[in-house]
Formats: C-alpha cells, structure tokens, sequence
C-alpha cells in the first residue's frame, strides 16, 4: 500500500512538473523577464497550435454568437448591458481559443467550455453561462478570496512602496506600488514592446496603484461605495492592483466605467496581448474594468 501511495505522489509530481513546464511556457515566447506568481493549474490552458476556427460543424452556433456579441441583452455585472464584445478576449481565453468570438472555432471551444462545466454545450454564448466563468475568474484573484471571507487585507508598510518613475506613470503624476509588483509590471511593459504591441507612448502607463484606506475612505465619503464601480476594501490598499492606460473613447477619462469606454479598451490589440500574456508575469485580470489588473507574486 504504501509502495503504492509512493509511486502515486511521484506520479503526480511528475504531472504538476510537466504542467508548469508547459504552462509557463505559453502563449507567447518564454523569457528571462517574466515574474511567474500564478500557479499554472489556476489558469486555462493556452490554445491549442493547430485550430480550427472554420470548424464547419459550429457554424450555427457561430451565427447565434455573431448576433449575440453586439445584441445580447444582460446583467453580467449586475448592470444591464448590450452585447459581450467586451468580454470576447476573456472568455476566448477562459475557453482556450485564439479564434474570434464570431467563428466556428470558437463556438467548438466555448462548446468544450460548456461540456467541462456541466452546461448544455451547444456553442451558444448565453447570459446564463456567465455566472459560472465569472466566478472562477475572480476566485483566482487573490484578493477577492479573501474578500469573499469578509477579510479586508492591511496595506503594506511605507517601507514596501516605490514610487514609479514620472514617465511610467500616465500624466506623469506619483504612483506607488510594492517593489515586487512594480518589477513585475515593469517586465510586462518591456516584453510588450519587445513584441511591438504598444501603439503610442502613453499604453500600458499607469493610471493608479496604492491607495491607502484614508484616500479609499475621502473617495467614499460621498456615500458612492460599495457598488460595482467602487469599493470601500478596494483592491488598490494592497499596493499590488494597479490601472494601466489602454486609451479611451473619445472624451472619456481612462478609467470611467461607461460601457462604450470599457468596450472601446477591449477593442485594443493592448488588452488582447495583456489577456493572453500577463499571466506570464504574474498578472490577473479584473473582468469588469479592462485597466484593472493585480500582480499575485506576494500575499494581499
Ligand atoms: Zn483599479
């Protein structure tokens, strides 16, 4: 028995090292840069190298999604909104396709997604599936598992803050964050140059990162938190949460949450790149707010 149990647990470790090998691998090319923190099993799978996206047998399916992706009427987040156009980089990475959320091949994968989590897996994008992916995205957040406990996490010490440099920071205005995370960020920028993704000089600079509880409190003092666009434990205490610059539609500010603003970010080859490749440095993403991403190298 216990011969048993031994090669059971080699077995395994040689799976969970085979896994990470592979995972931390992918989407993109490896380097030296990347600040791994996310463990690989909490992430979906890359897509796979040869996909088919004209998949003839979805191609229904496919039709109901392309109709869907500008029409759809639903509360994803509590707040009516018009089409998933704006979730379409998250859900195709969430069900491991690089196809576009209009094709064959991306109804298969969403069909496979529906299969894996007990849903009726008929390619179809539904407001009903959503619940399900939203939970598990957000759960990977180490954040939300502890504010799902009802535990709102302490800010760092001062002492664990850097401040950014002026030309990181959108505006040029002062914005901390811990050294770990903001090492890490840096990594993302330099790798998303490297791969040429950054189509003016303001992308990926920082909006925001630490709030301490006493700005979180002043923010809150109208009486305007705890609803979906702001919260009084707000993600930004733990120095680890920052807002990256991904534009905005025209005549709105870089972080409002219109859904014309929201929709225009998503839009961005910026933010597809960021879906598919800041997990590599140990970013996860907020679903809500395209700008919103938290490093997860150090514990909230
Ligand atoms: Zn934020």
């Amino acid at each position: 028995m216990l011969r048993f149990l031994g090669g059971l647990a080699i077995v395994a470790l040689v799976v969970v090292i085979v896994a990470l090998r592979v995972t931390t691998h992918a989407p993109s090319r490896p380097t030296s840069a990347a600040a791994p923190a996310i463990h690989a099993a909490t992430l979906p799978p890359p897509p796979p190298i040869s996909e088919d996206c004209r998949a003839d047998a979805w191609r229904a399916a496919a039709a109901a999604n392309r109709q869907s992706l500008v029409a759809l009427a639903w509360a994803p987040f509590g707040r009516n909104e018009t089409g998933w156009a704006t979730y379409a980089p998250l859900i195709g990475r969430e069900i491991a396709t690089a196809c576009g959320p209009d094709t064959p091949g991306f109804a298969a994968a969403y069909a496979r997604w529906q299969s894996a989590h007990k849903l009726s897996a008929d390619g179809v994008v539904k407001a009903a599936d959503f619940p399900a992916m939203r939970t598990e995205i957000e759960l990977r957040r180490p954040f939300v598992q502890l504010t799902s406990k009802g535990i709102c996490p302490p800010p760092p010490a001062d002492a664990a803050l850097q401040t950014a440099r002026p030309d990181e920071a959108y505006g040029g205005k002062p914005v901390q964050l811990r050294a770990g995370a903001l090492a890490a960020y840096r990594a993302l920028v330099a790798a998303a140059q490297a791969e040429g993704v950054a189509r003016e000089p303001n992308i990926l600079k920082l909006v925001s990162g630490f709030r301490g509880p006493a700005e979180e409190s002043a923010r809150c003092a109208d009486g305007s938190c705890n609803t979906l666009t702001r919260a009084s434990c707000s993600a930004h205490r733990t120095g680890l949460a920052m807002d990256l610059y991904l534009g905005h539609a025209p005549g709105m500010d870089p972080t409002s949450t219109d859904d014309a603003n929201r929709a225009a970010m998503a839009a961005t080859p910026e933010y597809r790149w960021l879906v598919a490749n800041a997990g590599r440095f140990g970013f996860l993403p907020y679903p809500f707010e395209p700008w919103h991403w938290e490093w997860t190298g150090e514990a909230p």
